[in-house]
């Protein structure tokens, strides 16, 4: 008998392969977005037309793919990611078998885009059906653009299993926004049929969830943190109330993917035990990080259900965790004899949250009673001088030239004194206050005048710039949202500055002629929200987005902060003197103002003295 054994061909292994890779167009999204993360994108679109059937294109700006790379990116096992066996155990990416793009290029019409960062033009390459219809060199944006066409163009069975574009648009969602998810600091977009899905700014992981599920899902997140050896857990649970008897919003994600974990989800239910009814499921959004070679994910072709090596510890520590954080946030009910008294340990996140104000203005001051605030400004003064001036001359003779760097008549060092603003507060009145203005307080070679208003815009635009920085504006959530309306202009003006917003604390979502805000940061008052949108729309428009030498970012934050910053004619007590003191010499930049503007002055004493010559 003749042999009959016969190797198959490229394209039929990468059809048959196809099968397991791609069941549907949100594979395809799946298999793109992550080889997008994989190559450090720190921003991606999604566009899809019907469904991902007709179009499913992602773009991103990572690092791109030489000449070779991108040719060979469509052989089957090829990958960068891996290449010994024992990498399989130490991933840190998503992808790794290397099936994914040469299963997509066997059953779609594939046109890929890519090029590296130094690489003077990209690459071009067109493949329908395994075949290469042509590669050329293109111009091109640093990153990759992949569109997928026609998914299953020539497996016309397959292509008719696909269900409505409205269903397997939602399956694309929901693949979407578990990416998403996980990769809060990326920023994502997503097209259907030219609609705008979403748009997500880089942002913290609250702010991602409560972009993607709507302001509602701010005040019901409650913090789950721990670090153990063997698991770190990180992110929100829902509280008890807002369980629903549907399936809602349950995420679990292992080293930065997507899984399903019926046993961990029990642990969950398990920790909500008594809280919520019998069939009622609690939301969930948790990171959990587990050492690479104590999971393997590679138990299933679509990679979301994982295997833990020790999953009942895991277990154990996720329900404790998740007990822990319904009791540290009194989602808990006063009596509950279950509740573990042991699990009340000190965790760092109780100071979270609870960020002391740098800053107490005078809130009885009334501009239009002469007397009352006058008398208060007054005996600042008196009473601050009466100290302040014994000291000034104390040091005359010594070094009285040094004012480049300000020392204060209290002779700490800047960085001690500034650890010890309690004690100075108690034992030292040595500033006042002169024309509701300036703040003056004694150098330890002469005298510093401060402008107030000028100071405080230094030192919130500080505390905003990093705010925006490390994406971790603190919120405070409105009871009741509030709904201002806007010009539809003034609409698309906050929309360019969501993401800088967003990053200082401020929560809300658009309509088509109005705003309706639900958090806003917390140095700021709930009353000024509607001043505070005006001033910044004005400011904008005044100083346009011309601006070149402060990044948008650093524009709203000093907008804001000359919005919020206290003004001339305020009084401020004593505490509030030192305070602004203290804070405004804990700055980066004490001496300027964000628009350049000096913010005190030193009076050295040898001019004073020379002034009684
Ligand atoms: P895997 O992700 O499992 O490695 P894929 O078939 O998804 O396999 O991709 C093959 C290879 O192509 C990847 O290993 C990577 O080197 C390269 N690649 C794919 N997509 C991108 C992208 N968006 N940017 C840069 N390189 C990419
Ligand atoms: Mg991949």
């Amino acid at each position: 008998m003749a042999d009959i054994i016969k190797l198959l061909p490229d394209h039929v292994a990468n059809q048959i392969a196809a099968g397991e890779v791609v069941q549907r167009p949100a594979s395809v999204v799946k298999e793109l977005l992550e080889n997008a993360i994989d190559a450090g994108a720190s921003s991606i679109k999604l566009i899809i037309k019907d469904g991902g059937k007709t179009l499913v294109h992602v773009v991103d700006n990572g690092s791109g793919m030489s000449e070779t790379d991108a040719r060979l990116s469509f052989e089957r096992h090829a990958t960068s990611k891996i290449t010994t066996a024992e990498d399989l155990f130490n991933l840190n990416t998503k992808g790794f078998r290397g099936e994914a793009l040469a299963s997509i290029a066997a059953i779609a019409h594939v046109d890929l885009q890519s090029k590296t960062e130094n690489a003077e033009v990209g690459t071009q390459i067109k493949i329908e059906g395994s075949k290469v219809l042509s590669q050329e060199i293109t111009v091109t944006p640093k990153g990759t653009s992949i569109a997928v066409k026609n998914l299953f163009f020539n497996i016309p069975a397959r292509r008719n299993f696909l269900k409505s574009n409205q269903v397997e648009l939602r399956h694309i969602t929901d693949e979407f926004q578990r990416v998403a998810l996980v990769h809060p600091n990326v920023a994502f977009q997503f097209y259907n049929n030219g609609a705008e899905l979403f748009n997500l700014p880089s942002e913290n992981l609250r702010q991602r969830i409560v972009h993607i599920f709507g302001s509602k899902m701010n005040e019901r997140l409650v913090p789950v943190e721990e670090n153990t050896e063997v698991l770190k857990v990180k992110g929100f649970i829902c509280k008890p109330e807002f369980a629903k008897k549907s399936r809602g919003v349950q995420f679990f994600f292992a080293n930065g993917r997507f899984i399903k974990s019926p046993y961990l989800h029990h642990a969950v239910l398990s920790a909500f035990e008594g809280l919520i009814k019998n069939d009622a499921i609690p939301g969930y959004f948790l990171n959990l990080q587990v050492d690479p070679s104590a999971i393997d994910i590679n138990i299933h072709p679509t990679k979301t259900e994982v295997k833990f090596d020790d999953e009942n510890t895991l277990y154990a520590i996720l329900r404790s965790t998740i007990k822990h954080s319904l009791g540290q946030f009194n989602v808990v009910p006063a009596l509950d004899f279950n509740y573990d008294q042991n699990l009340d340990t000190p965790y760092h996140f109780q100071q979270k949250g609870a960020v002391r104000p740098s800053i107490s203005v005078d809130s009885s001051f009334n501009p239009f009673v002469e007397n009352k605030s006058g008398a208060s400004g007054v005996t600042g003064f008196q009473k601050a001088s009466a100290k302040g001036w014994e000291k000034l001359f104390e040091d005359i003779d010594e070094d009285t030239n040094s004012f480049s760097s300000v020392q204060f008549e209290t002779e700490m060092e800047p960085s001690g004194f500034f650890d010890e603003q309690e004690t100075i507060a108690e034992t030292s009145q040595t500033t006042f206050q002169l024309k509701r203005k300036y703040i003056v307080t004694s150098l330890k070679s002469g005298m510093l005048v401060i402008d107030q208003n000028r100071a405080h815009q230094r030192i919130l635009f500080e505390k905003f710039v990093q705010n925006t920085a490390e994406k971790e504006g603190v919120s405070q959530q409105l009871l009741f949202p509030m709904v201002l309306k806007f010009a539809k202009n003034e609409i698309t003006i906050f929309k360019t500055l969501y993401n800088d917003l967003m990053a200082l604390g401020f929560v809300f979502d658009f309509g088509d002629q109005e705003i309706t805000v639900s958090g806003i940061p917390n140095m700021m008052a709930e009353s000024s929200i509607g001043s505070v949108l005006k001033d910044l729309l004005q400011n904008y428009t005044e100083e346009g987005y011309t601006t070149e030498t402060l990044s948008r970012a650093a524009l709203t934050a000093q907008t804001l902060a000359r919005t919020l910053s206290i003004k001339s004619g305020q009084v401020l007590n004593s505490a509030s003197q030192l305070a602004l003191v203290n804070d405004l010499f804990g700055c980066k930049e004490p001496k300027l103002t964000p628009s350049n503007k000096i913010i005190y002055i030193t009076l050295d004493a040898t001019e004073i003295e020379n002034k009684f010559k």
